[in-house]
């Protein structure tokens, strides 16, 4: 269950983040998620549910937004959306493509309470 590990690292980024905001909660999280990423969005639910407690994140509504996998070929400039997991051009067919998103997980937005 790796989505444990990796909440344990966003409660622990998160409570770096809020200590230059003492006395303030978390009013909501944002987590964009790759498609890719090899995260379970609901798995990485139920891990927040279970450590979020005590947490600044307690309280907080938890949003997670789903990225499509996009890459870009370099040989003719072009983006594409790929459903599956292939790096192959759907325009020219080069193979010659990078990744741009749908791979990651990360923490989109905190927002915090106002006074
Ligand atoms: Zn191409």
């Amino acid at each position: 269950m790796h989505e444990y590990f990796i909440v344990q690292n966003i409660l622990r980024t998160i409570e770096d983040l809020i200590k230059d905001y003492p006395g303030k909660r978390i009013t909501k999280a944002v987590f964009l998620i790759g498609k890719f990423s090899g995260v379970e969005p609901d798995l990485l639910k139920t891990a927040l549910d279970f450590f979020k407690k005590g947490s600044p994140l307690e309280d907080a509504e938890i949003v997670f937004e789903l990225e499509d996998l996009k890459i870009r070929c370099l040989d003719c400039g072009k983006e594409a959306v790929k459903e599956k997991w292939n790096m192959i051009c759907p325009f020219c067919g080069s193979l010659n493509t990078e990744v741009i998103s749908g791979e990651e997980m990360f923490l989109k937005t905190l927002e915090i309470e106002e006074n």
